[in-house]
Parts: structure tokens; sequence; C-alpha cells
């Protein structure tokens, strides 16, 4: 759209900016983009006197993004996305990172702009409106306290519904949950880093955007006829075409499962004979009631589902995803879908992150299975592993910090702290990590180690080739050549992420079919190395701004129980992360990245053009 929306919620005022063409062809857009604006904050930051470790993530000069890239809203396959970004993480006091379906992304782009840009703090609640490029900064007193389906429709009601989305947080965003997140159009979510906590945090309560806006092709019959020929590649594909539509991500649940790779109690083992109960296949025979696509996807991987009666009853909700029957199920010994379904449910009424969430419980169960949390302060929160009703509990006490929710609600880092045992926090960067055992998946465990968010999957999903065999089959348990795996997955994810589209699409579209569609949008003439190269200078300013903030090679690193505990059962039983071939994997990491300590040297920033 070629224009960007500042606010600044200190003084409320906004001024529209225009795109940088230069800078787009950098960063092209998204994630990309969104970093380079916080590193101009950050160093005018540094200008005045601020520190980048000084920075409060939840004072006024923390800057949160909302960005949309080239291929969001157009027909690019999986267009219906968004990217959040923010200086500082509550969390893991790193960048704050995190990435939505559902409507919102296209929405804002049909009201006008690519990206806003928030900074300032608001001392009253607020909600913004963007209607067609007419920006409005509301009073939220009223929608203070409401949940996010409540939000959603009081302003849906108010300023239209039709072709309308919502941005907002609930209570645990207002809150300041430390693993709060932002919700969009009831179910979806911008999970991880706490980036709900951040919105929280400036007062403002939800975005509204609407508009008849359409983003501008460079070359629209050309981009057509590619869109077409991805669609029949995408169709073709058995994970794009198959596997995601019929089963959606909890097709994953059996399958890592069944090679010994699904977390269980707060990763004591990575096997569980009772997952089926909780699988992506008895989801669909029992609980779902229909497909919801995001926006313009050809996929539709989302479920609605619903339990009919009993305690956990919810007669509509959608999900849950697998990375959250994982950590609310699996992780928490609770194979009771319903109880899940319910937990998810809550997850995203009060807006919290699913993976954080479960794996906080999880690692409290098992503080509480040790006898390392005194009974006053647990008051009666009954945290067994296999607990349904407990880990229903937990959730909406987190939200509102009630009772034992208000330590749930510092994340599983901080809450092992307390308590004196923080090697059975089972995060990275303090960031929890998802569902996929490393030491029954090498290089995964290589990418947790060195995602610059921290512990996620979606960095560098290196179980592409580790398990699905995309785009060709690896060794699962072998650690040769996974270096380069990692280091291609992080930098390509990047660029998907910039161009702002959804990283399922992956499963069969690669650098090449990027490069060729962007071309087509934007009018430049992009390679599949340039998108790599895009990629990766664009992971090496988030490393940059990480080593600002204090992170480097020390942080690069995996719990020790993956070092040190073999797992006891299943499939990849007697198996662990091997610390001398993970300091090998590493130190080749950091050979191809071109990384001294965890850091770019200035040779390597030189070369990637980055200014700094
Ligand atoms: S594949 Fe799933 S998450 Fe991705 S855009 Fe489609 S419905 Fe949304």
């Amino acid at each position: 759209m070629g224009k960007i929306l500042e606010i600044d919620l200190s003084d409320r005022t906004y001024r529209v900016t225009p795109i940088d063409e230069n800078i787009a062809r950098k960063y092209l857009g998204g994630k990309g983009y969104a970093l380079w604006i916080l590193y101009q904050d950050l160093k005018k930051l540094e200008r005045k006197g601020i520190a980048p470790r000084d920075i409060d993530p939840f004072g006024p000069e923390n800057t949160l993004i909302f960005a949309t890239g080239p291929a969001t809203g157009t027909s690019f396959p999986n267009g219906g996305r968004y990217h959040v970004m923010a200086l500082k993480s509550p969390l893991t006091g790193g960048i704050a990172s995190a990435n939505s379906g559902g409507e919102f992304g296209p929405y804002l782009k049909f009201a006008g702009y690519d990206m806003i840009v928030i900074r300032g703090k608001s001392d009253t609640p607020v909600y913004i409106t963007i209607i067609d490029g007419e920006v409005a900064i509301h009073d939220a007193t009223d929608l203070w306290g409401k949940n996010v389906f409540d939000t959603i429709r009081i302003l849906k009601d108010k300023h239209g519904n039709h072709d309308a989305s919502v941005a907002c947080i609930g209570p645990a965003g207002e809150n300041l949950v430390h693993i709060a997140c932002i919700m969009n159009d009831e179910h979806r979510a911008a999970g991880r880093t706490g980036v709900g906590a951040i919105m929280g945090s400036k007062k403002l309560k939800a975005i509204y955007v609407r508009g008849t806006q359409k983003p501008p092709i460079a070359k629209l019959e050309e981009f057509k006829e590619k869109v077409s020929k991805y669609l029949k590649v995408m169709k073709e594909n058995s994970v794009t075409g198959e596997g995601l539509p019929k089963y959606g991500t909890a097709i994953l649940v059996n399958i890592i499962n069944g090679i010994g790779s699904l977390p269980y109690k707060n990763w004591q083992g990575a096997y569980s004979p009772e997952a089926d109960k909780i699988s992506g296949e008895t989801l669909e025979q029992k609980y779902l009631i229909k497909r919801r696509p995001c926006w313009g996807c050809p996929i539709a991987c989302g479920r609605v589902t619903k339990v009919e009666s009993g305690p956990y009853q919810i007669l509509y909700s959608e999900g849950p995803e697998y990375e959250s029957i994982w950590a609310l199920g699996q992780d928490t010994g609770v194979m009771n879908l319903e109880a899940i379904i319910k937990a998810n449910h809550y997850c995203d009424e009060f807006g919290i992150d699913t993976i954080s969430m479960g794996s906080t419980i999880a690692a409290a169960m098992e503080l509480v299975e040790k006898g390392l949390i005194p009974e006053e302060d647990l008051q009666g929160l009954d945290l067994r592993f296999g607990n349904a009703a407990a880990l229903v509990e937990a959730v909406w006490r987190t939200a509102y910090k009630s009772g034992f929710g208000k330590y749930l609600a510092l994340g599983s880092k901080r809450l092992t702290e307390i308590y004196g045992a923080p090697e059975l926090s089972m995060s990275v960067k303090g960031l929890e990590m998802p569902a996929y055992d490393p030491r029954g998946v090498k290089g995964i465990g290589l990418n947790y180690a060195t995602a610059n968010r921290g512990g996620c999957h979606v960095t560098g999903y290196t179980i592409s080739p580790e398990v699905l065999g995309i785009p060709e089959q690896l060794d699962r348990l072998s650690y040769e050549g996974k270096a380069k795996w990692v280091k291609i997955f992080q930098d390509f994810t990047c660029a998907v992420n910039s161009a702002v589209v959804c990283l399922f699409n992956t499963f069969a579209l690669g650098a090449d079919a990027y490069a060729d569609m962007l071309s087509s949008i934007t009018g430049w003439n992009l390679t599949a190395d340039d998108i790599l190269k895009i990629g990766e200078r664009i992971y090496n300013l988030e490393r940059y701004i990480m080593s600002k903030y204090g992170f480097s090679s020390k942080d690069d690193v995996l719990p020790k129980r993956l070092l040190h505990e073999p797992l006891p059962d299943g499939p990849s039983k007697g198996q662990v992360v091997d610390p001398e071939q993970f300091k090998k994997m590493l130190e080749e990491y950091y050979k191809l990245r071109g990384w001294v300590d965890g850091v770019p040297t200035p040779e390597k920033l030189k070369e990637l053009e980055i200014e700094v």
C-alpha cells in the first residue's frame, strides 16, 4: 500500500510515512522491514542515553509493530497473515516476535496501510480504528476487562461487521501476564514472546480495521498465471493437499509420538502409549464441526470444534492446534482431549500463548511432584501431572494472576527460578520450547538453541526434512550436515515472514516459487538466491540487535535435561543430544553464518549491507 501508520499513544497523535523502496528491497516487508524500524528506534534511544539493555518492555520506549508484507492480501497462496514485532519481550528480554493468521493482515492492507507502528503509552485504555485510511483513537474504558470474544463482538457491532477485523488483548494482556498474546478474529493468535503484555502496558485494548483498498500488483496477468501454477503444486503435495486439510496440524500428534519425540510430562519422556486419545484423528472423529481457513488459504488447516457435554462443555471453539494439544496435553500428562479443548478455549478467550502456558504448567507440575512448591503458595490448586481439572483452572488463574496464577503468569523460567530449580524450565532464552524433542530429532535442537527469539520451531522448521522428508529425507538421529539445513530454514523463514504469508505453503513451495510470485507483485527481478539473501540479512540484523541486549553464544544452549537425561522409553529410547556432537554442530553453524561467539562480525554485517 506504500504507507506506514505511526501512532504515538503518549500524546495520541499519528502520522503517515511512505514505504522506503530501498529498505523494502533489502528487507522485503513484514518482519524484515519492522526489524529495520526497530533498529532505528534502538539507535535513537541510545542517542538519548537509554542503553539497549535498559529498555523496559513495559515502558513507553518499547515500540510495537503490526506488519504485513508485499504478498499479504494478494492471491499469493496463504496471504492472510500479519507479523508482530517489538523492541523488547517481557518474557525473554530479547526481541519480541509473533505471527498470526485469520483476517487481520489483509484487512489492515484493505484499510490502507502496510504497517502500524505503536510508540509511547496511554494513561488510560484506548482502542484504534482504521477505516479506509481514516484513523481514530477512542476511549476504551468500557472495554477494559472484557475477554477477547466480547471485545471483538462489541467493536464489530459498533463500527461495522462486514469485512472488518479486530486484533486485541484479553485480560491476560491487560494484567501484564508475561505469556499473553495478541488475538484476532476470535481464535487466531500472535502467540509468542508476550506481545499481548506489551500491548497491555500501552493500555491499547484493540485495533479495528476495515477498508476497500486493494494491494497493487505490478504485473497482474503474469501474477495470476503463476498463482494458478503454484496452487496446483500445493494441491498435489501430500502435506498441503491432503494431510493438513484433512486432519489439521494435529495430524502430527501420532506422527511425532510415533517416533518417540513428543515431550511427555515436562520432557521427562517423549512418548505416551495414550497419544491417540488426543490425536488429530480423534479430534476429527469426535469433536470437529467444520474447517475454518484463514483469509485466502487453500489449505484450511483450522478446526472448528465442540465438546457437547460434561465438565468441559464448550459449544463452539477453534483448534486446538498440534502445539496446543501437546503443551496443554501430553506435556502436562493430561491425555483428555475435552479438557485440552477447554483449556485451549480459555487461552483464546483470555489471550494467552498456549505453548508457554502448557509448558509453564508442566514445569509447575514437576516442581510440585518434587515437593518444591509450598502448599500455601498453591492455595488448593492440585497441580499433579494428569490432573485435567487443575489444568483448566490454572489457565484462568494465570490470566487474572489469581492465587498461584501470579507465579504461572511469569512463564516457566522465572517460575522455576523462584522455586530454586531453573533446570526444570524447558526453555531457550526464556521462551518455552515447542512439541519436538531434539533427543529424537537432532537438527531441531540446533534450531531451538540458535533461534533468535528463543525456543521456537517456526524459526527454522527442520522437522520438515528430518521427519516429513520434505524437500528430502534426512536421518533424524544424525548430526551430520544439520547446521546447513538449520541456516537455510531460518533464512528462508525470515523471507516468508517478511512477504508475510503462511509458512505452511513452504511444504510445497520453495524460494524459487516465492521469488517468482514476488517478482510479479513488486515488479522487481528476484531470484531464489535473492530471497535467501534477504532472509539472511534479516536474521543477522535480528541477531545483532540481540547482541546489543547482551545475548551471545552463552545463550545458544539447550536445557541440560536434553543433553544428560536419556529418553526412558518409546521409539527413541536411550537417546540424548550428545554434548560433544551438539558443540560440533553449533561450531559448524557459526562458521556457516560468519559469527564469532554467536554474534555477526563487522565483516558479515558489511557483506550483507546491514548499516549499523
Ligand atoms: S494453512 Fe492453516 S494457518 Fe496457514 S493460512 Fe491456512 S488455515 Fe491459516
